[in-house]
């Protein structure tokens, strides 16, 4: 898994599939990845107390990293990557055009 926060991807699979979004949160430890507006999920709180709101709060869950791509703004879809470099100059490549994915 090579994903960053604020990488640019692409959705493979799911409800969302096509959905060209960014990287908000990276779970390495679960190989998943919360991405911006991407796979909500509904939760029904009670208000505990005051000034909270009781209601359904709409949450970005996690979804696994197998399930998105990087999204290369030359070749305008999602693509494969390729790393180049040492840990210390590490650069992300298109495979395709193997321009460099930046980080966001
Ligand atoms: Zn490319």
């Amino acid at each position: 898994m090579d994903f960053h926060k604020n990488d640019k991807v692409v959705v493979l699979s799911g409800d969302n599939a096509g959905t060209v979004s960014r990287v908000l949160q990276v779970l390495t430890k679960k190989d998943r990845v919360i991405v911006e507006k991407v796979n909500f999920i509904k939760r029904h709180t009670k208000a505990r107390g005051q000034g909270q709101q009781s209601g359904i709060i709409e949450k970005e869950a996690p979804i696994h990293f197998s399930k998105l791509a990087h999204f290369c703004d030359h070749c305008n879809r999602g693509v494969r990557i390729r790393v180049q470099g040492t840990s210390k100059s590490r650069t992300r490549h298109c495979v395709r055009c193997d321009s460099v994915i930046t980080k966001g």
